[in-house]
């Protein structure tokens, strides 16, 4: 493949970056990626294992002569990152990210880009419960969805650029406003992990109760809430607190539901019960309809933990 960019720097080192250098490296779609993470053990640890040609001490040396740049830090992070680099953009550089919430990253990086650079914010819609810069690899982002968020006067070829690389790296890529993009990220993803950190955390309350039988008995359900529960602290701690609006919203409605349902179970309310989970069965059917999951037993898990 002709690469897609001559030089790109990733700036933060952790699974996404990861996993977007090992893609780039799969499919030749640029001829060198540098890199820089803030601590010097993520930098160590990055050279010891041969992610990105070249990793740099400062962010300013890995962006310096890089036709594009990739922010691939927790959200609340993008500004102080933006601002560190911003005086050593190359002319005409193009600035994206992977940030999982939009209009915060917009309002944080947009404002400190120097003329003549633009910036494509993006969200590549795949992830694992895993962080750090060995958690990556080449396949995360094959047949997934990544978003694009093109804001007004950016040229067409540029984002096409942004495009083709999220092609290359194996994923189908959507455009979206930003605000469109919060509140459907707070219903898919952002409210999903609110509820799993709950359930989990209640789980934890009734262990202190009922000794370890959380843990030995934890059927399908619950292992899946442990797995999303599971994820970067930071990372979510962020994407709470920057898509504030639209993540409250979806959980007022949320709360909303399960109080009907709690007065269906008190009252005895079968039906509404059974029309309520033939509709959501619907939805699961929709999802493996659409190619975005499988439809075998257990999400096709081969082995079970005990
Ligand atoms: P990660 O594995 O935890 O890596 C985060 C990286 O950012 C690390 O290199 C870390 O540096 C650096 N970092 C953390 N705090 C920083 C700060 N205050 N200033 C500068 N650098 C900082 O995270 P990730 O999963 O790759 O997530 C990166 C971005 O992708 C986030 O914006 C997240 O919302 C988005 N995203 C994540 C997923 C997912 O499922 N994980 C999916 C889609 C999008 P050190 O290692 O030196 O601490």
């Amino acid at each position: 493949m002709t690469p897609v960019y001559e030089r790109v720097a990733l700036i933060g080192l952790g699974l996404i970056a990861s996993s977007m250098f090992w893609g780039i490296r799969r499919s030749g779609l640029a001829r060198e990626v540098t890199g820089y993470a803030r601590s010097a053990e993520t930098r160590e640890t990055a050279r010891r294992i041969g992610l990105c040609d070249h990793v740099f001490d400062t962010a300013a040396e890995a962006v310096a002569g890089a036709d594009l740049i990739v922010l691939a830090v927790p959200v609340g992070a993008m500004e102080p990152v933006i601002r560190d680099i911003a005086d050593h953009l190359a002319p005409g550089a193009t600035v994206t990210d992977v940030g999982s919430v939009k209009r915060h990253v917009i309002s944080a990086v947009q404002p400190h880009l120097p003329d003549g650079c633009h910036f494509v914010p993006a969200h590549p819609l795949a992830g694992t419960e895993h962080s750090g810069p060995e958690s990556g690899f080449a396949e995360l982002f094959d047949n997934r969805w990544c978003l694009l968020i093109p804001l007004e006067n950016t040229p067409d070829q540029v984002v096409a650029r942004v495009r083709a690389l999220w092609e290359g790296l194996g994923s189908n890529v959507d455009e979206m406003d930003a605000d469109h993009h919060d509140l459907v990220l707070a219903v898919t993803s952002h409210a999903p992990h609110l509820i799993a950190y709950t359930m989990v955390g209640v789980a934890d309350d009734l262990r202190r109760v009922t000794d370890s039988e959380v843990i030995k008995y934890s059927a399908a359900g619950f292992r899946d809430f442990t797995r999303i529960a599971a994820s970067d602290p930071t990372m979510w701690r962020d994407v709470f607190l920057t898509n504030k609006d639209a993540t409250l919203e979806i959980l007022g409605r949320f709360t909303e539901e399960l109080f009907a349902l709690q007065r269906a179970i008190r009252t005895g309310d079968g039906q509404h019960l059974h029309d309520y989970f033939t509709r959501t069965r619907a939805i699961r059917r929709g999802i493996i309809e659409a190619g975005q999951d499988i439809d075998a037993p257990d999400f096709g898990r081969t082995t079970v933990t005990k």
